[in-house]
């Protein structure tokens, strides 16, 4: 089968490798759709927790085409969409129930064959059927959209609370649709790309405000002037540190502070340790998912989350580096999809 490969960091081909062959628990998967995310750049950089040699690719979906002896409930010429997370179950964390934190966090796509690939072998347990009218592409959202219903119980919104996010990208689009759904009144989206802002607007998420990236006094003096008091959760969906320090600019006593990005590995946050304590700041960080699939889709199932306007590029396998820069350097991208099978 044609796959993509990265031997290293930095250095990748499409190429010809074996298919995968089954366990009795899994079912071989046709890859359909699978959306290329930023993580996916942390992966080309060599950063993330990603192992080589790695075939990337963790928000796919597709049809069953094999399955093992033991799998019961699935069938040959399902549509699906895969939860990509696999844990061990038996560690430290796994045994007290926190599987996001399980010391094995094996993840088809970072540190294990993913999705930039025609087949992928999935186990049976990670497998969801599609409703019939949900494209591929609408399904390949099913990932970000379970780290973003993640997002939500980490934050635990209270029925009426203030929420400014930075931020417009897949993710953040997402995650604003689900905020909006989920109790927040005010809801105030900042992103530096007028585009993402109208499609925030066409979703019925209208209080957007434009980011100057030289100059972020216009905005903060845009939106204190409409929030003086400051907001009760503060979202950084940039993964920008700029941004993320800029977020503490916006808090009140109580206010959460919410990490939801990738950063980069090396740098420190700077905030005043005495605003933490007498203002009782909450940071809260949300890293990926596990056991949100099924809600995930369902919220794309009854357009609560609507995810076909995001969609700007699509590419095939080959096409693998124009997609790569498609993300890293063209300004009207917001969800490039790949199709293995083109
Ligand atoms: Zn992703
Ligand atoms: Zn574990």
């Amino acid at each position: 089968m044609k796959a993509l490969v990265y031997a290293e960091p930095g250095t990748f081909s499409t190429k010809e490798v074996p298919k995968p062959e089954v366990t009795p628990n899994q079912v071989l998967v046709q890859v359909k759709s699978c959306g290329v995310c930023k993580t996916d750049i942390h992966i080309h950089n060599g950063a993330f927790i990603s192992k080589f040699p790695l075939i990337p690719g963790h928000e796919f979906a597709g049809v069953i085409v094999d399955k093992g002896s033991e799998v019961q409930k699935l069938h040959v010429g399902q549509r699906v969409v895969c939860d990509n997370t696999v844990l061990c179950g038996h560690c430290y964390y796994c045994k007290r129930n926190e599987p996001l934190y399980c010391e094995n966090f094996y993840s088809l796509g970072v540190n294990g064959p993913g999705g930039f690939s025609e087949y992928v072998a999935v186990n049976h347990d990670k497998v969801f059927v599609l409703p019939d009218a949900m494209s591929f592409d609408e399904a390949a959202f099913t990932e970000p959209t379970a780290c973003a219903v993640h997002g939500l119980d980490r934050i635990q919104l209270k029925t009426g609370d203030d929420v400014l996010m930075f931020g417009a990208g897949p993710t953040g689009i997402i995650l604003a649709q689900l905020l909006a759904q989920n109790g927040a009144s005010n809801l105030v989206v900042a992103a530096p790309t007028k585009f993402k802002l109208d499609i925030l607007n066409e979703l019925g998420i209208t209080n957007t405000v434009l980011v100057d990236r030289n100059d972020y006094s216009k905005h903060q003096k845009k939106i204190q002037a409409q929030f003086p008091k400051g907001f009760d959760v503060v979202i950084d969906a940039t993964g920008h540190m700029p941004m993320l320090e800029h977020c503490f600019q916006y808090t009140k006593k109580g206010t959460k502070v919410v990490c939801y990005g990738v950063y980069d590995e090396s740098k420190q946050l700077e905030v005043n340790p005495y605003r933490i304590f007498e203002d009782e700041l909450q940071i809260i960080g949300s890293f990926a998912q596990t056991h949100c699939f099924d809600r995930a889709l369902t919220y794309l199932d009854l357009k609560i989350v609507q995810v076909d306007k995001l969609i700007t590029h699509t590419f095939n396998l080959d096409d693998y580096d124009q997609a790569l820069d498609t993300v890293l350097n063209d300004k009207t991208h917001l969800k490039v999809m790949i199709h293995p099978g083109e």
